[in-house]
């Protein structure tokens, strides 16, 4: 079986969203739709005391996206228009597709010992779903499947491995979402069918993916040329662990326009206008 290789390594960039949040951005809705059917990778990890309280991101409203919250410290805590209010905690994922449309707040906080750790990945909706029901999934922490096997520890959020299956289902991406840790002197490998994008971010320690050494933090891109991802760490590190994305393109032109990925201008302008004459939420 043929290795995918890396096609490129992306740094992630500081940035500021919401009330002040400071995080570290990978990819970002792009017309150009590189990473498709991926839109967005956000990495929170404010553990500064100098930055001082979180303000977090007061009310904000998405449409036509999926948003994937997955925290390993901390919390964030959530509330939406349609009545829908929750905690994400540490290890709990909550996998959000907006549909048509939802306004939230998202308040990071911090857990016993200062810290918080956790990501947000946007997938995106094909053109017939984007108008459809906003629907959450909310996945608590012991409900993760945890795979253990030769210094390998998988936690399975979306997709499948050896039969196992995450608990986030009917997506239209179906994706692949899985936190995997290698011990030292371990290795992993994947199959992916071909055709999808393949995306690795990696945030602990060091891994040799596809034969490229791989360093914290970045993101690694993968070609479409093999059949598999195959991650190997060295003997004389401290292993590595990196979140493994992948999904089926869905090859559609998209317009991006802040919370909002539509396929037409003409249904980002409708987007706005609704949002001025308070017919966004559709109950
Ligand atoms: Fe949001």
């Amino acid at each position: 079986m043929k290795n995918r290789t890396i096609s490129h390594i992306i740094e992630p960039q500081l940035v500021i969203e919401g009330a002040g949040v400071l995080l570290r951005r990978s990819i970002a809705p792009r017309a150009s739709n590189e990473y498709d059917p991926f839109l967005l990778f956000d990495h929170f990890a404010f553990n500064n005391p100098l930055e001082g309280p979180i303000r977090g991101f007061p009310t904000h409203p998405h449409r036509g996206i999926e948003t994937v919250t997955y925290m390993l410290e901390g919390s964030v805590n959530h509330r939406d228009s349609l009545g829908n209010a929750g905690k994400i905690g540490s290890g709990d994922v909550q996998w959000m597709t907006s549909g048509r449309g939802i306004l939230h707040e998202e308040i990071p906080r911090r857990s016993e010992n200062g810290n918080i750790y956790g990501f947000q990945l946007w997938v995106n909706l094909p053109a017939v779903k984007k108008m459809g029901q906003p629907r959450y999934q909310e996945v608590n922490s012991g409900d993760i499947p945890v795979i253990e096997k030769d210094g390998v520890t998988i936690r399975l959020v979306a997709g499948e491995w050896n039969g196992t299956r995450g608990p986030v289902t009917e997506i239209a991406a179906s994706p692949l979402y899985m936190d995997v840790k290698l011990a030292p002197a371990s290795s992993f490998i994947y199959s992916i069918p071909s055709g999808h994008t393949v995306l690795a971010y990696v945030f602990e320690g060091t891994g040799e993916f596809s034969g490229e050494v791989v360093e914290s933090v970045s993101m690694a891109v993968f070609n479409d040329d093999g059949h598999q991802i195959e991650v190997k760490s060295d003997a004389a590190g401290r292993g590595v662990q990196f979140m493994l994305i992948a999904g089926a393109p869905f090859k559609e032109v998209i317009v991006p326009y802040g919370p909002f990925v539509m396929n037409t201008v003409e249904e980002i302008q409708q987007t706005i206008q609704e949002l001025r004459n308070g017919t966004f939420i559709k109950q």
